[in-house]
């Protein structure tokens, strides 16, 4: 595999692309790199969003991934406000809303993913909020100065940090939740069943196996014979893959990709949340949301454009701050695991596996166990194959 030495341009500036320009940068990658975000700000962090940032209403200095100095010293060229409208493949070139073209040997789609709608609750700001942008954060915690009942549709990690966040600012809290448990989709029904009674405990009126369909009246939010200051739509996020798709490349609610990233089109990559991956041709392929992946794939792609490339080296990490607690996931608890082994309590862990072999941990401010388990683990590449016979 040989290196790349042309432009490489990077559509987003979020984690996933800040993370790109510096694994280039330090895998010696020295063509011209140029990043176009079409949000008005360099990229940052987002986990603070739904807990320091809204708790506090200001903006860490450690949020920024890609200070002035980070721009000059990587030689980036990065464009704000620059949102990326068409790829035209057969010219190698992007275009953006201003018109301005942008030609590249590679192109890196680190596009993310947009909050989903609820059809009858438009977000508009004054009573009805979604949470991705360092702007929806801010306004949701000033918006928070004068509310008092806050009602969190969705109990999947976002909606259950919020949640968190907003009862420690002092208000009545309601989560309503479609599926019979809580973060169904991501952990095993302990641990549900421990976030459940981590919220109650703290107050949150956590509603289970409701399909929420709140109005809104002239100045409430109505859920049922309840009404509401504002609600918090925390319902999942849809990958923003239109400009793959509209180029022609393959797409199912996310870029299909290999493990680095690599599509069906050798010049074209996609990573992070965009991004639908998998170890071996013909597996419906994984999307996983998670600050980790986004550095981690963002440097295999590096590592692909350099021509050194690396396999899905590492297990799946996530971790959550709900209520001063840390949970944390090492691994993929698939359903077809096993719970191989409970440690409960204030501090609880979960083992899961097959056939002996342990293939995800989570725990509850175990972080050194977490840790120390995570190393064990089997890389992500070999995990993500679905159930095993
Ligand atoms: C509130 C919140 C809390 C989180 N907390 C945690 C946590 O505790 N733990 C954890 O592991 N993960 C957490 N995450 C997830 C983590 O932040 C994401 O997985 C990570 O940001 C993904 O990075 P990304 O670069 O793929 O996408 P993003 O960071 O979303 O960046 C994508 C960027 O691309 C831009 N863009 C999209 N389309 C275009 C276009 N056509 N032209 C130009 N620009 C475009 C978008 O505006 C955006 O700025 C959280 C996410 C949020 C929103």
């Amino acid at each position: 595999m040989t290196s790349r030495t042309g432009p490489v341009v990077i559509v987003g500036a979020g984690q996933a692309a800040a993370a790109l320009a510096r694994s280039l940068r330090e895998m010696g990658f020295a063509g011209p790199i140029t990043m176009l975000g079409e949000e008005p700000r360099p990229p940052y962090e987002r986990p603070p969003l739904s807990k320091q940032v809204l708790l506090e209403g200001h903006v860490p200095e450690a949020l920024w991934l890609m200070g002035e100095d980070i721009q000059r010293t990587q030689v980036v060229a990065l464009s704000t406000s620059a949102r990326v409208v068409r790829i035209e493949r057969a010219v190698r070139r992007v275009v953006t809303d201003a018109g301005q073209s942008h030609p590249y040997e590679t192109l890196v789609l680190a596009t993310g993913g947009l909050a989903r709608a609820l059809p009858n609750l438009p977000v508009d700001g004054r009573y009805v909020f979604a949470l991705r942008t360092l702007e929806d954060s801010l306004a949701l915690h000033a918006r928070l100065a004068d509310a008092r009942r806050v009602l969190v549709i969705g109990g999947g990690w976002l909606g259950l940090e919020v949640a968190a966040t907003v009862r420690q600012r002092g208000c009545e809290v309601t989560v309503v939740e479609a599926a019979s448990r809580l973060c169904a989709r991501s952990v095993p029904p302990e641990v549900s069943a421990y976030l459940l009674q981590l919220h109650r405990a703290q107050g949150v009126d956590v509603r289970l196996g409701e399909c929420a369909t709140p109005t809104l009246t002239p100045d409430h939010v109505r859920l049922g014979p309840d009404a509401y200051d504002l609600a918090v739509v925390a319902i999942g996020l849809a990958a923003r893959d239109e400009l793959a798709a509209t180029a022609g490349l393959a797409t199912a609610d996310g870029v299909l990709t290999d493990c680095s990233g690599a599509t069906e089109d050798p010049s074209i990559f996609a990573i992070g949340d965009v991004a639908r991956f998998c170890s071996s041709p013909g597996e419906p392929g994984v999307r996983l949301e998670s600050w980790r992946h986004a550095e981690t794939q963002a440097r295999l792609a590096a590592a692909a454009i350099v021509g050194r490339p690396l396999g899905y080296d590492e297990p799946a990490w996530f971790w959550s701050d709900q209520f001063g607690r840390l949970i944390q996931i090492a691994g993929l608890p698939r359903p077809d695991l096993d719970l191989i082994e409970e440690a409960p309590g204030e501090k609880p862990l979960w083992r899961y596996g097959r056939d002996g072999t342990v293939e995800a941990v989570i725990g509850v401010d175990r972080a050194r166990d977490v840790r120390m388990a995570h190393r064990d683990l089997p890389a992500l590449a070999c995990s993500i194959g679905g159930p095993r016979g």
